[in-house]
């Protein structure tokens, strides 16, 4: 009997810049060779996760979160808060920009995108497009309007094991070649701001959404530090990549048996290897939220972990 552990059924979408890397690197038994994501923990009714525990059968996530908020530490958040995906980007994604919730709100009747990429997997060329150098509207408008994006965007080269911060208005995409895991607030609100020209097969380009681009992004483009928090116990290490009102995003390596103290609901996602939690099997591909009903809970094993908490419950 299990119920206080969630396993759930990830959901994959087809996507023109999709490849096979899900089911080569996280063997997932995939047809496609065009998978581009795989929504792991989602209540998004766009992809609302199966629950696979028997003590659960029938239960989505979203359903699962309105009925037990017992398991949520009580949230009261109208919607499960989170989603967490692993995109394969086995060509660029069109260059983007999400509003913050209280653009999302007024104008989507969604919540805005904060959001953040731990890379998983990464070509040697690999890069993403991150933020762009005008210092006012004005200019910005003006480099678009004269199709100055080589000039207008901030490219970075990226590696397996980088961690990238995508606050809502910050400009971004990910380049080809990336496998990342995406940690963020569950919405589905983006603006495309430019798609490289690029045309499907009837020669039809993607909708573009300029105006409202430019409404939300930031300007001039802020750059943060990044800092990570380490700390060990015994050959454990605990790293903390990002913590805001959003959403705390962590990287556990676990090496050894540990047992650690519990209080809130908390979302995993194995990226590697294999091991057990409170005595349950688990592996790399594998999603689960630990409910706020234990107190505490014991990992043993040799694997890899990307784990998140809601940043503040409402
Ligand atoms: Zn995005």
């Amino acid at each position: 009997m299990n119920d206080t552990i969630v396993f759930l059924k990830p959901i994959f979408q087809e996507r023109i810049w999709g490849g096979n890397r899900l089911s080569k690197i996280f063997n997932y038994n995939l047809t496609s060779d065009k998978i581009g994501e795989c929504w792991g923990i989602s209540a998004h009714k766009n992809g609302d996760c199966e629950i696979t525990n028997p003590e659960y059968s029938g239960y989505t996530l979203s359903k699962l979160f309105e009925e037990r908020k017992d398991l949520f530490n009580n949230d009261q958040s109208k919607e499960f808060p989170l989603l967490i995906k692993l995109l394969d980007a086995n060509t660029s994604l069109s260059v983007q920009v999400h509003p913050d919730d209280e653009y999302a709100l007024k104008y989507e009747n969604d919540l805005g995108k904060n959001e953040c990429w731990y890379v998983l997997d990464a070509n040697e060329d690999a890069f993403v497009i991150y933020g762009h150098i005008a210092k006012t509207e004005v200019e910005f408008r003006s480099m678009i309007e004269q199709g100055k994006w080589d000039d207008l965007l901030i490219k970075k080269h990226v590696k397996k094991g980088d961690f990238i911060n995508v606050p809502a208005g910050t400009i971004h995409a990910l380049g080809a070649g990336l496998l990342i895991l995406e940690t963020q607030q569950s919405s589905d609100t983006t603006y495309r701001l430019y798609d490289y020209d690029r045309t499907d097969d009837k020669g039809n380009k993607r909708q573009l959404h300029i105006e409202e681009s430019i409404r939300v992004s930031t300007i001039p483009h802020v750059e943060k530090q990044v800092h990570f928090d380490v700390h060990t116990m015994g050959d454990n290490t605990f790293t903390k990549l990002v913590k805001n009102e959003f959403f705390i995003v962590e990287k556990w390596d676990i090496k050894t048996s540990v047992t650690l103290n519990h209080n809130l609901y908390r979302l995993c996602s194995v990226i590697d290897g294999t091991g057990k939690i409170n005595g349950l099997k688990i592996k790399k591909g594998d999603h689960f939220i630990i409910t706020s009903l234990l107190n505490e809970f014991t990992l043993e094993g040799d694997f890899s972990l990307i784990t998140s908490t809601v940043g503040s419950i409402k």
